[in-house]
């Protein structure tokens, strides 16, 4: 697919951008912004006094003449004491906001920067606090205090307190473990210095965010003393004591009360919606572009990929096995689009391994997570192609036949085994737990298949190991466990995305034997994922290199690596060391792949191809046969001659 964004284009969407996206958000800032202005501006606005009172002009129905809202029982006007009522609760309530932030999240970082002692005597002070009904301890402390607009604001400050201690602690807590606060202590830190530089501006979205969601809530809360004779006094206004006032005249003048309600709701609906939106844009896992949870599935455009589009015997004479064919797919940023997969097409028979080689981001995994839609969308979409599992259209299946290939007929290792696997259960838990989610047999049946099939992958004592926490093992040993697994269901297809980067050499080599063996034992079509050609030859019958979301060289192992016919396959080998030869010039690839969402238009390596003329720059490069099953996307292989 072509790049459809203009190159003066910004790749990420503003943070401005991601909220102006989010349309409730936007309403909520904008109703927010006109009733702040409004507040602050009630000094300068021709209203008439807020606390006159007119006698003669008592209960005036708004739209009257001498007064746009009306008036109330004292004849004051409606409209005057409304806009200066607001101005007084917003001030309340953002003013008890942050005392509450302030306190709060120091007793918060303290208590989870220092933990101990000092944690224990932090928490237990806020448990006591949170021991107490919310609004009855707040009833109690304006009682204590004295009724009134400020002991009020202290009142809501200080029962708010807690939220903020513990929602920092907890944020804290995780971040003071983490490495890069050993390196700050390293580098010679003191405690506050790093509480300062390094913790705060962690927690700091998380502050502003409960700030976002209590402003609301605290504006409420001053109304509701208020509107109970605790907060304001006559004759100030602010809307909870206008609303009390009201209330005596429910239903001789109904417009008393419902004027200031109004203005309650409206003004905290408008900062909710508003903190949502901060909120989704201050989450780092949102900043992606996206304010919602990614699908179950990733989202095909059907359009496109109708099954009876291509049928896959017809394209490659097979009946089984894995095929893909013209698979694209793209992630959505805000106006921009990034095309990951550019129509990527191969197969694989049962029993067969092909290896995806290619540099980091050139789009590897995207290709291996769409054939079972785990690509997470939005932002991503399979916005073309089609791929076959023994005949079934992947997909055109509906959400739960598609969830009941994954993990059973579709099995994945991925790189990391420490974070495939659940921290909280044992090794056997999960095993057995794999097996009964596709397989009705008893927990007994389970366990021994477990067991056999640890063996299967030469762990040592299974009948022990089956104990053991991921934790207790090591990577190696994990790995194991991860591929035996994938096999447990006896998939078709297994998928290994760079399933050894996380090892050490030796065992990499031990791992890759195993799975090899395996692969070849179970028949399984296996899907090798990696960045280093050294294990392609050892592993793989087939490659298919990728840049740039294009597979741009395929073929048999064999070919591709004595007679490479694409200047990058040529450069991706010569950057392997071979073992023994001491005065080997490895090469280096320089420059950049190109950026996704602005591909050029002819071939995608040209930049960085000492071979490249005008002529590969003009037009797309299609994929072009060499040699039986040999293909390459250049129009001048080296080596070889096009047909
Ligand atoms: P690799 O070949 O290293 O496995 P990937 O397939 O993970 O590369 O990524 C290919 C491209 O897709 C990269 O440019 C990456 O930035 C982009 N990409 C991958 N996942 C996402 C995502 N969730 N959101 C946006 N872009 C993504
Ligand atoms: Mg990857």
């Amino acid at each position: 697919m072509t790049n459809q964004v203009p190159a003066n284009k910004t790749p990420r969407p503003s943070a401005w951008q991601l909220f102006i996206n989010n349309r409730l958000a936007l309403i909520g800032f904008v109703i927010f912004l006109t009733l702040l202005f409004l507040a602050l501006a009630a000094p300068l606005l021709p209203l008439a006094p807020p606390d006159e009172t007119a006698l003669t002009l008592r209960l005036l129905t708004p739209f009257s003449s001498e007064a746009l809202l009306g008036t109330d029982h004292l004849g004051r006007d409606l409209l005057s004491r409304l806009i200066w009522g607001t101005q007084v609760s917003l001030m309340v309530g953002v003013s008890a906001t942050l005392i509450a932030a302030i306190i709060g999240s120091t007793i918060g970082l303290l208590a989870g920067y220092f933990g101990g002692r000092t944690d224990s005597l932090l928490m237990r002070g806020i448990d006591m606090l949170m021991a107490f009904p919310y609004i009855l301890l707040a009833l109690a402390i304006v009682a204590a205090l004295g009724p009134g607009l400020m002991n009020a604001l202290y009142a809501i400050a200080i029962v708010n307190i807690p939220f903020f201690a513990r929602n920092i602690r907890g944020v804290t807590l995780g971040l003071s473990q983490q490495a890069f606060i050993d390196a700050a202590r390293l580098s010679g830190k003191n405690d506050s210095l790093i509480l300062l530089s390094e913790i705060l501006p962690n927690v700091l979205p998380t502050i502003v965010i409960t700030m976002t969601t209590t402003i609301g809530w605290m504006i409420l809360e001053t109304a509701g003393l208020s509107f109970l004779g605790l907060g304001a006094q006559p004759p100030q206004a602010d809307l909870g004591s206008m609303l009390g006032e009201g209330r005596k005249l429910l239903f001789t003048a109904p417009h008393v009360s419902i004027i200031p309600g109004l203005m309650i709701f409206v003004l905290v609906m408008s900062i909710n919606l508003m903190g949502d939106g901060v909120r989704d844009l201050l989450d780092p896992r949102l900043k992606s572009g996206v304010m919602g949870r990614p699908a179950a599935a990733t989202l095909v455009n059907h359009k496109n990929t109708a099954s009876k589009q291509l049928i896959p015997c017809n394209v490659h004479g097979l009946k089984n096995g894995l095929q893909v064919a013209n698979l694209h797919t793209e992630f959505h940023q805000g106006k921009s689009i990034y095309n990951a997969v550019n129509g990527v097409s191969f197969s694989i028979q049962p029993g067969e391994c092909l290896g995806i080689i290619g540099e980091s981001g050139s789009g590897k995994s995207v290709t291996a997570m769409s054939i079972s839609r785990l690509v997470p969308s939005p932002p991503g979409e399979i916005s073309n192609g089609q791929a076959w599992l023994d005949n079934q259209a992947l997909f055109s299946l509906p959400l739960s036949q598609l969830q009941q290939i994954r993990g059973n007929k579709v099995a994945y290792v991925f790189q990391d085994p420490l974070s495939a696997l659940h921290p909280l259960l044992t090794i056997g838990e999960q095993l057995i737990e794999a097996i009964q989610a596709h397989q009705s047999i008893s927990y007994q049946a389970a366990k021994s298949m477990t067991i056999s099939q640890l063996k299967q992958v030469k762990i040592p004592n299974p009948e022990q190991r089956i104990k053991n926490y991921p934790h207790q093992l090591s990577g190696g040993l994990r790995q194991r466990v991860v591929i035996a697994m994938a096999l447990v269901n006896s998939p078709n297809l297994l998928i290994a995305d760079e399933p050894t980067t996380a090892l050490d050499v030796t065992i990499q080599a031990q791992v890759l034997k195993l799975l090899r063996q395996l692969q070849q034992q179970t028949k399984v079509a296996l899907l090798f994922i990696t960045h280093d050609f050294g294990l392609v030859s050892a592993m793989c019958d087939q490659v298919a290199v990728m840049y740039a979301g294009h597979i741009v060289e395929t073929g048999p192992t064999h070919n591709l690596l004595t007679q490479p016919a694409h200047p990058y396959t040529q450069k991706l080998i010569n950057c392997v060391p071979i073992l023994g030869k001491n005065n080997q010039q490895l090469e280096t690839i320089e420059g950049m792949p190109p950026p996704m969402n602005q591909l050029p238009t002819g071939c995608h390596f040209a930049d960085r191809c000492p071979y490249a003329e005008d002529s590969c720059r003009q037009q797309a490069i299609h994929l072009t046969n060499l040699t039986d099953g040999h293909a390459v996307r250049c129009i001048k292989p080296l080596q070889h001659t096009l047909h």
